[in-house]
């Protein structure tokens, strides 16, 4: 511990640029191009042998120092969030001109991984014992199931453990379990129409998000507890006087295979009750 606290307060300021570097250059999921590169060149200059593209993902990398057991992994993330851009140093809402930015601190969360895996392999160096640090650049962290489809790659096979930690107003060892989660984009088509002169002719589609939205809430009653759904209206059309034809959801659910059938089953009825398509 007091290795890795000494470690740390040595390299401070290297580690800081790192974070000022991606708080900088924020850039949402997969097209963290910037971000990954400079924290994959700064894993070689520290000594690391560095794969890139893994996974079939451009800003998906390894870097990997040491041989044989165990493997330690560190997650290193570095995507931002549209709609997040803030000025630095303002106290108030100031947007940058991009409105592109790191949520709760995101620019750390790769920085911080990455000192951590330093802290692991001077360890290992220092004292001489055999084992494998790897710090795995994961993109795609907010919302775009990064890790997922490393995983389903095999990336992380032969891993024994792996860390990673998130920025928070306290210092501790968080013991939460997550849940997986279903996201999933429901597309409502129905007939454009006058509003005010044919409405009879028209076919809404806000209707049908409606329904579906009054119909989850009615099934929320026969799910498992604990296990949240989340609805979020993420394209409109934008027309006015005409009845909304195209409607996009962006939907999230931890209830599981069977319980998202039965989600998509009800779906499906409530647009055919508008006459429209799913
Ligand atoms: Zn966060």
């Amino acid at each position: 511990m007091n290795f890795a606290k000494l470690f740390l307060s040595e390299n401070k300021e290297s580690f800081e640029k790192i974070s000022e570097y991606i708080f900088h250059h924020p850039e949402t999921r997969f097209e963290e191009y910037a971000s990954a590169e400079f924290l994959a060149s700064e894993c070689e200059k520290a000594g690391f042998q560095v794969e890139r593209n893994v996974g079939n993902i451009k800003t998906a990398f390894v870097a990997s120092y040491g041989s044989g057991a165990p493997v330690i992994g560190f997650l290193g993330e570095f995507d931002a969030l549209s709609g997040l851009g803030q000025v630095p140093n303002k106290t108030s809402y100031e947007p940058t001109e991009l409105n592109v930015g790191h949520g709760c601190g995101h620019n750390l969360l790769g920085t911080g991984a990455f000192a951590a895996a330093c802290a692991a392999k001077k360890y290992l160096e220092e004292n001489n014992i055999p084992g494998t640090v790897k710090f795995f650049g994961c993109p795609g962290e907010e919302g775009g199931s990064g890790k997922t489809f490393m995983v389903r790659e095999g990336v992380f096979e032969g891993v024994d453990a792996a860390l990673t930690w998130h920025p928070s107003p306290g210092n501790s060892i968080m013991s939460l379990s997550s849940l997986a989660n279903y996201q999933v984009y429901f597309r409502f088509k129905g007939l454009s129409s006058h509003a005010a002169n044919s409405p009879h002719l028209g076919r809404s589609a806000l209707d049908a998000v409606e329904l579906m939205n009054v119909g989850v809430n009615y099934l929320r009653e026969h799910v498992v507890p604990g296990k949240p759904e989340c609805i979020m209206l993420s394209q409109t059309q934008e027309a006015s006087r005409q009845m909304l034809s195209r409607q996009t959801l962006k939907s999230f659910t931890s209830s599981g295979r069977q319980r998202f059938s039965r989600w998509k089953k009800s779906t499906n009825g409530f647009a055919k009750s508008r006459r429209g398509q799913l």
